[in-house]
């Protein structure tokens, strides 16, 4: 559920008219609810109840500085995967100690700059990233803390592209090394092993592919304790999916997903970690924009839209769906017609949809998409010099842009002419 629904007939974000901020922000803008946030936040949080916990979000899905200091003071911690991400999540006030460092590819600068400023453990995905890390924290004086990131190899069945989990994607160590690996870390002097990792994919709508990586999660557990590791912490990951459609499958719910952490971790004694990213930000946001023109085609009426792929990637890069509604609730009984829906940008894949069906719209009417507040806005670019978008954040009646629009001078000046042209 979110807080973006029709009152008296407008669309309203919590208690604003969204038609009032694009009047004052322009538009396109991204608009979040802080009560959404706040919400999904503490359905994980309570769905782990009684464990020992840590509620990561998963900031890649949304990283805006006032969102991750919400969910700070909320008590989350955060997953990064860039030094950017870290330094972003220091500056909205998280402490080391709840900031854990994932990816593939972190560069040895990156490690020294955690390691430095404080840090919750490296969930770390490879050997040459093991012997790397345990050089820069030897060389600091410092011992890293880790957990092994491992690939179950579950598949997700999910897109290809957020499939993460199966033996043939670039992610974590086989778990069938796993006891070799861990061997091998817990001789190397800058390193101090606390727990195992598991990251199978985003955006899973059944539980099954968790529950069987669960499982391989326990009997690893069992099985490095035997091999004399302290095991004291397991992250479980982020990819819990969530409705992109009023009508599709609801997807599990929070308390479910607890439910079965419980079930297939629970008794192990160990910390857990979660770092859901969507599930707490998808919902809480979404891109506000104009229609431009109505354009009659051939066969086919286009909707022309002063949002584009720049601003919104997902429908070109994973063929997503989003929701598209008027900012005006249509009367009832007005007839739909099908439309294309695309933006500006100087490509053919610059399409939101096709022949979806929309009520009638006129060039100057507002329109949203919806379920845009997780890999929206830290997906945009200036793509066709077209200023990065803004980001509004709501909060009862309260609204505030959270970064605002860059004028095209600000957009040229980062561009140097150098002196000898
Ligand atoms: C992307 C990612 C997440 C978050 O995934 P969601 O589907 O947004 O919940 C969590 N952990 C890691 C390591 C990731 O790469």
């Amino acid at each position: 559920m979110d807080h973006f629904l029709y009152r008296d007939g407008r669309l309203m974000a919590e208690d604003v008219d969204l038609a009032q901020i694009a009047s004052e922000v322009g538009t396109p803008f991204y608009c979040y609810s802080a009560a959404t946030l706040t919400r999904h936040f503490r359905l994980f949080d309570e769905a782990l109840a009684g464990m020992d916990h840590l509620v990561c979000f998963a900031m890649k899905s949304l990283s805006n500085v006032a969102v991750l200091k919400l969910l700070g003071d909320l008590g989350a911690g955060v997953d990064v995967v860039s030094g950017g991400e870290y330094a972003r999540a220091r500056a909205a006030g998280i402490p080391g100690e709840r900031i854990v460092f994932s990816g593939v590819g972190k560069t040895r600068e990156e490690m020294a700059q955690a390691l430095e400023g404080g840090i919750r453990q490296f969930n770390v995905e490879s050997e040459p990233e093991l012997l790397a890390l345990s050089e820069v924290a030897s060389g600091m004086g410092a011992t890293a803390p880790i957990t092994l990131r491992v690939n179950p190899d579950v598949d997700a069945q999910t897109h290809e592209k957020i499939a993460t989990g199966r033996k043939e994607d670039k992610f974590g160590i086989p778990i069938a090394r796993a006891r070799e690996i861990y061997a091998e870390a817990a001789r190397l002097p800058g390193i101090k092993v606390i727990g195992i990792d598991v990251h199978i994919g985003s955006q899973l709508t059944s539980l099954a592919p968790f529950e069987a990586a669960y499982g391989k999660v326990a009997d690893l557990t069992r099985q490095l304790r035997a091999d004399g590791h302290e095991i004291s912490r397991l992250d479980l990951g982020g990819g819990l999916g969530i409705p992109y459609t009023r009508d599709n499958l609801a997807p599990p719910l929070p308390s479910d997903y607890g439910d079965l952490i419980r079930r297939t971790v629970g008794d192990l004694g160990c910390e857990i970690e979660i770092e859901p990213g969507r599930l707490i930000s998808g919902n809480a946001g979404i891109l506000v924009s104009r229609v431009i023109y109505v354009k009659e085609g051939e066969d086919r009426t286009f909707l022309i839209l002063d949002a584009a792929m720049n601003d919104l990637l997902r429908p070109a890069m994973y063929g997503a769906h989003h929701d598209i509604v008027p900012l005006v609730e249509p009367a009832p009984g007005v007839e739909y017609a099908p439309m294309d829906i695309v933006g500006p940008v100087c490509e053919s894949g610059d399409t939101f949809a096709k022949t979806r069906s929309m009520p009638p719209l006129k060039a100057g009417d507002l329109v949203a998409f919806r379920s845009a507040g997780a890999y929206g806005a830290v997906m945009a670019s200036e793509y066709n010099s077209r200023p990065l978008v803004p980001e509004v954040l709501v909060h009862g009646d309260h609204s505030a842009v959270i970064r605002p629009r860059p004028t095209f001078d600000d957009m040229i000046a980062r561009d140097i002419i150098p002196q000898w042209l």
